[in-house]
């Protein structure tokens, strides 16, 4: 990426953003040092330059090493140590690292710390060797926030930047929970929450930012298929659980084809199926889990009950019964406008293509933040042209390319001065882009 020349000055218009009260005020001399977007973002942008090779080795460090959710205490130690602050507070296995004034309003960015339980298959020198890896990208993320972190202490900023350093965003209960739990972002006076997250279908070059929701609601479900078992000669004095659930598998999928309006998106993935011991015992218990992923909360709310009562019916056609949970995950992410379109601005000035290209039935519990704060989770582009099929999120061979960690570096840096622009009264996000 080129370092922009002149830009746009900062105006005056009020943001009209939610408050919340009990907060201290934003002071003169921060509303002062927000003069110019443009000008903040240029200095940052040119401070970043000098850490991202830092920033890259320890990507290759944090990637060689990942460690799965509820164990980052390491990775967070070591970042925490990268960003210079090896003493930051803790909140479970997470660090929270505040860059600038001690006290008053901040600006925080999340980063993830866990890895997946999978076997990397990639060719470089440098793969995890442990059974787990960095293949959602969490490695490129934890390292750019270093190089972002490091550049708005060498260089300032409007406002102090808050580097969440957060555990368990890949499993049940999601770390966001503890962040917020703990009442840390409170105490650090947060006033808005900026996420990146590194994306395939996004080409190099281009950031997917845009308002409102973009990632699902996630819930988890579990259904128990029972009836009585025995022996595999003898069928008609068994009720076959096997059978019953296969067709409960069967069944669920009318839910979304037929019983969701087509204009709301919705998933319903059965992930799991276990049962039995030996191939001549008809078993007495199928366990089945799945993820339910919804947007609009009337649908969340009845697929949840349709769940329950096509999958009791259908194995009570099979005189079995079948019983479901549901684990409640994280609400849909829903991005605030004014973000969004700040971000845009800046992501312009620092030489992206702004699109709003990428909506998924994914999900990251970064949407809890959004409950609270005003807050924007950005898609950066790491495709590479003639490459579909290139391995995805989550594939045991997915690696972006190590220019990732200085464009995500930036994408968070555009981030960060939108989000100073969007929170600090009598200021505006530069001009929003031109059209493409
Ligand atoms: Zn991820």
């Amino acid at each position: 990426m080129t370092t922009p020349g002149a830009l746009t000055t900062w105006g005056s218009t009020s943001n009209g953003h939610r408050s919340r009260p009990g907060r201290a005020a934003v002071t003169a001399a921060q509303r002062r040092a927000a003069v110019t977007a443009g000008t903040v973002l240029t200095a940052l942008l040119q401070a970043a330059d000098q850490e991202v090779p830092a920033a890259v080795a320890l990507r290759r460090e944090l990637h060689a090493s990942p460690e799965l959710g509820g164990h980052e205490t390491t990775t967070a130690s070591r970042v925490a140590a990268a960003l210079g602050d090896p003493g930051a507070p803790s909140v479970t296995t997470g660090r929270i690292v505040r860059i600038g004034a001690a006290s008053g309003p901040s600006v925080a960015i999340r980063a993830e710390l866990d890895a997946l339980p999978l076997t990397e298959r990639t060719p470089v020198a440098w793969a995890s060797q442990n059974g787990a890896s960095h293949s959602c990208g969490h490695d490129v993320h934890l390292a750019a926030l270093t190089a972002a972190g490091r550049a708005v202490r060498r260089a300032g900023g409007p406002l102090p930047l808050v580097a969440v350093l957060q555990p368990r965003e890949e499993s049940q209960p999601g770390g966001a929970q503890d962040l917020i739990g703990s009442r840390q972002l409170e105490a650090q006076d947060v006033r808005a929450m900026i996420g990146v997250h590194v994306h395939p279908h996004v080409p190099r070059g281009q950031v997917s930012v845009g308002p409102g929701p973009v990632n699902a609601a996630y819930d988890e479900v579990t259904i128990n298929v029972r009836g009585p078992g025995g022996h595999a000669a003898y069928p008609h004095v068994t009720r076959d659980p096997v059978v019953a659930a296969a067709h409960v598998i069967v069944a669920l999928q009318h839910l979304i084809s037929r019983r969701t309006d087509p204009m709301h998106p919705a998933v319903l993935t059965i992930g799991t199926a276990h049962a039995g011991t030996a191939a001549n015992v008809v078993p007495d218990h199928v366990a089945l889990t799945g993820s339910l992923r919804t947007f609009e909360p009337t649908d969340r709310a009845s697929l949840r009950s349709a769940v329950s009562a096509t999958a009791g019916a259908t194995a009570e056609a099979y005189e079995c019964t079948a019983q479901a949970t549901f684990t409640q995950g994280e609400p849909v992410l829903d991005n605030d406008p004014a973000l969004a379109a700040a971000a845009a601005a800046c992501l312009a000035q620092a030489g992206f293509a702004v699109v709003d290209s990428l909506r998924s039935c994914g999900s990251d519990d970064f949407a809890f933040y959004c409950t609270r704060y005003p807050s924007l989770m950005m898609f950066a582009g790491v495709g590479q042209p003639g490459t579909p099929d290139a391995p995805g999120l989550h594939h045991p061979s997915f690696l972006p390319r190590e220019e990732a960690v200085e464009d995500v570096a930036r994408i968070m840096l555009a981030g960060y001065v939108a989000a100073c622009s969007v929170v600090l009264p009598g200021t505006s996000a530069p001009a929003p882009p031109a059209p493409r």
